[in-house]
């Protein structure tokens, strides 16, 4: 075993010595880079350029950001918890020193981060746990204004879906039962609910036949990017993932408010989420409805006006759309999505699943949204768009992606910054809401995904 230097005054324990650590684990989380432990290691060949911790209830993700790819090695050790990362051919420089820093108290998951000079070359990074996690270690090549990135994120070993948790705690009965399909819910309240008949369910089309239910409904609202994804930033500094989470909060507050809907947040923090994961989770809770909430950009800054966008199953409407649709789906590349971990099923299924019907309900949703924009804010198009945005394709929820207004015009990046115009404009997309489903009430919840 080599020794230690220049780590302040805990040197043997980290690695070298790892209590409670075995070979086979050892192994396992080094996997084939252990092999760089012992390779000679020249002169610094990256220079870091930033450091960033995004810690959430879900996951706390660790940023480093180098001008080329990052060498490191990585070991999970117990006896206390921690994750000890050895990044080779980088100096123990200010970027790095900042980096204890960055850890706030409140994170959930890290105690706190030791950095130090290990041997020539050897930068250490020693995270201390709270409690024990699974990480997931990967790197990401450069894109938009990033360098390469090494990411470390910390999941605990039981992973926290907050919004199910939510969904859980504001109705126990109805999120149980959702589980057991065809079974009356808490949300078929007895003298509430007319249920399908066999007759109604043997004549289509269904929407126009089936009673109409007067349940609990469920919104998912999206609030857009996160984390490592500001999304577009204003010409005075503000980012597009601040605005879309405060209008979401707004707005899940006056839909909490309304009798019969409740709205649940695919985020609630500065932290990023997968596109796909966002769907899945909508469709977890069962979801009636789906809004994403953007805030648009554009080269030039007298581009203005809010504007609604559904999915297309064949082409985007516009090539304004299109383009839109692929900077909005590049919020993947961004934010940092650890390919190794992609589950196919969802592409699968949604492949195999026709969204007409859910895209015309979309439509509707959307037409009833724009037009209630409309009264507050110039309209950038007057009628709906369609391209391919990855974050609209849950097969059976109506989804819209609403851009509030765009956030590179001076005047509207005020406006998007301010409470009062952030209240209106949660008003006016609830308005929205009212209206569709005044004119396509809920139905019964019964096995609709399986059906569609
Ligand atoms: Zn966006």
């Amino acid at each position: 075993m080599h020794t230690q230097t220049g780590f302040g005054s805990e040197p043997e324990a980290d690695m070298t010595a790892a209590p409670g650590v075995t070979r086979r684990e050892l192994l396992k989380f080094a996997g084939a880079t252990l092999a760089l432990l012992v390779s000679p290691v020249g002169m610094a060949a990256t220079s870091l350029l930033a450091v960033r911790v995004w810690p959430a209830a879900e996951y706390t993700r660790v940023t480093i950001e180098g001008n080329s790819q990052l060498k490191f090695t990585h070991l999970l050790v117990t006896d206390p918890h921690r994750l000890v990362v050895d990044l080779e051919g980088v100096e123990f420089d200010s970027v790095l020193q900042s980096l204890p820093s960055k850890v706030l108290d409140s994170d959930p998951y890290i105690k706190l981060i030791r950095a130090g000079r290990n041997r020539p070359g050897v930068v250490r990074l020693v995270v201390e746990l709270k409690s024990e996690i699974n990480p997931q270690v990967f790197t990401l090549a450069p894109v938009g204004n990033y360098g390469h990135r090494l990411v470390l994120d910390l999941y605990p070993t039981t992973p926290v879906d907050p919004l199910l948790a939510l969904i859980e705690k504001s109705s126990p009965m109805d999120a149980a039962a959702g589980q057991t399909g065809d079974a009356p819910t808490a949300a078929d309240a007895p003298a509430q609910i007319a249920r399908p008949t066999p007759a109604d369910q043997a004549s289509p089309p269904r929407r126009s036949t089936r009673p109409a239910a007067n349940r609990l409904v469920t919104i998912v609202l999206d609030p857009g990017h996160g984390g490592e994804d500001p999304g577009a930033v204003g010409a005075r500094g503000s980012f597009e993932k601040n605005v879309t989470l405060s209008i979401a909060r707004r707005l899940k507050q006056k839909i909490d408010a309304e009798p019969n809907m409740r709205a649940v947040l695919t985020r609630d923090g500065d932290y990023f989420v997968p596109l796909g994961q966002r769907v899945t989770r909508a469709r977890r809770v069962q979801s009636d409805l789906f809004v994403s909430i953007h805030a648009d950009a554009f080269v030039r800054p007298d581009a203005r006006g809010s504007s609604v966008f559904v999915l297309s199953e064949s082409g985007a409407s516009s090539s304004a759309a299109r383009w839109l649709a692929q900077k909005e789906n590049d919020a993947d590349l961004i934010g940092g999505v650890n390919l190794a971990k992609q589950d196919g099923h969802l592409a699968r299924t949604l492949l195999d699943l026709s969204q007409t019907a859910t895209i015309n309900d979309s439509l509707k949703l959307g037409k009833a949204v724009l037009n209630e924009l409309g009264d507050i804010n110039t309209l950038h198009k007057a009628h709906v768009e369609q391209a391919g945005f990855a974050v609209l394709k849950a097969p059976d929820i109506p989804s819209i992606l609403v851009e509030t207004a765009f956030i590179s015009n001076p005047e509207e990046e005020q406006r998007l910054n301010d409470d009062a115009y952030q209240d209106k404009m949660a008003n006016a997309i609830l308005r929205g809401l009212r209206l569709y489903f005044r004119d396509n009430p809920p139905i019964g919840r019964t096995k609709i995904a399986q059906l569609d």
